[in-house]
């Protein structure tokens, strides 16, 4: 298989050796052991810390999507009024997933490259008066960072809940899951955990888990198991150790190396990206800078290109960048600097060589 020196994909991101090691290791039965059961509340009092949350965290077996599904699947009955807060492929996506499992969706929708106008948000929330207000923190696909204290703030004027995406920018970015009002707080491993796609996390609130009783939902993804189930150590399937065994490590690294100063490599890399790409004549994709992603950022595909032979020539000389989707499929690409990308001297080398690429044209 072809591999690259130079690992710039926005996810999955590469796996450092150091979290590569615990899949060596022959673990006992999850399901049967008690270090499993103290390594998994482990990692959730790290979650806690990394995301500023005293909520409990699930942490499922399965791809950052399952987080997604078992927080709608968990909360809502069918008709119930959701309001998607879109700005990007997730967040009209999310919409589209709450319409598919019959809820009653308003999308308040703003452009891929921008973020959504408070203003908006709460005159939508006000008429319509949603039971789940969802939204996203990352939009990986087209690299923008919303805020959302604001818009936690009028989830509370309404008396909704808060369910937000932050799959790329979690461990990354600073994101505050109880003073932003955060009920439903959706992770992947993927992303700045820098772990295989193999597990699923959901900070869930008080309000949060009322709402999973009320509601009842069972499933492979329902969330309800993993309130009590964990504490009494009796899990809804066998978990895989493994994965579990990364996420106490990939956290640790994150405590270990200080949370400011991880928010600070992110918030560096970003910038240098983007000084980068603007000084070798490579358009932002996003409208402002102050809205680009400290962990993801997305450019135009330079004139007098295509996407499929900006990224050959890229291949050939050993980078690899990823594409975009939905509406920006092959007009926009992307640099991924999270986790184990988010360093100085490999977004480097990844613009010297994308500088040379475009020169040679
Ligand atoms: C990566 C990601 C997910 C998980 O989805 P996959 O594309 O299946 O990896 C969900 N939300 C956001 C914002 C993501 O970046």
């Amino acid at each position: 298989m072809q591999t690259y020196d130079i690992g710039l994909v926005p996810g999955p991101v590469s796996v450092p050796p150091e979290l590569r090691a615990v899949f060596q290791i022959n673990y006992g039965s999850s399901d049967l052991e008690d270090e499993f059961f103290s390594l998994y509340q482990r990692c959730e009092n790290h979650l806690g810390k990394i995301l500023a949350t005293r909520n409990r965290v699930s942490i499922q077996s399965g791809e950052g999507m399952i987080a997604l599904w078992s927080a709608l699947k968990s909360v809502l009955r069918p008709g119930d009024k959701v309001l998607a807060v879109a700005n990007g492929v997730f967040g009209y996506g999310i919409g589209d997933m709450a319409g598919q499992i019959g809820m009653e969706v308003e999308v308040v929708g703003f452009g891929y490259d921008d973020v959504p106008d408070l203003q908006q948000v709460r005159e939508a929330a006000q008429r319509f008066r949603p039971r789940l207000v969802t939204a996203v923190h990352c939009e990986t696909p087209s690299g923008t960072l919303a805020s959302l204290e604001e818009i936690g703030a009028i989830c509370r004027e309404v008396d909704a809940l808060f369910y937000v995406d932050f799959v790329s920018s979690g461990g990354g970015v600073e994101v505050r899951v109880d003073d932003w009002h955060i009920d439903l707080g959706l992770l992947g491993s993927q992303k700045v955990l820098s772990l295989p796609p193999d597990l699923a996390m959901v900070t869930v609130s008080e309000r949060a888990w009322s709402a999973v009783e009320e509601v009842g939902y069972v499933g492979y993804d329902a969330l309800a198991p993993w309130r009590k189930k964990v504490v009494d150590r009796q899990l809804p399937y066998t978990h895989n150790w493994h994965a579990i065994a990364g996420l106490h490590m990939a956290t640790r690294l994150i405590l270990h190396e200080g949370l400011p100063v991880t928010f600070k490599r992110h918030a560096d890399v970003a910038a240098y990206c983007r000084g980068r790409l603007q000084a070798i004549g490579v358009e932002l994709f996003p409208v402002r800078e102050e809205i680009c992603s400290p962990t993801v950022t997305a450019a135009k595909v330079p004139e007098g290109w295509s996407w499929s032979e900006l990224d050959e020539a890229l291949r050939a000389r050993g980078v690899v960048v990823g594409s975009s989707y939905g509406p920006l499929a092959g007009t926009v690409f992307r640099i991924g600097h999270m986790g184990s990308q988010a360093k100085r001297d490999l977004v480097e080398r990844g613009m010297d060589i994308l500088e040379e690429v475009l020169k040679s044209k």
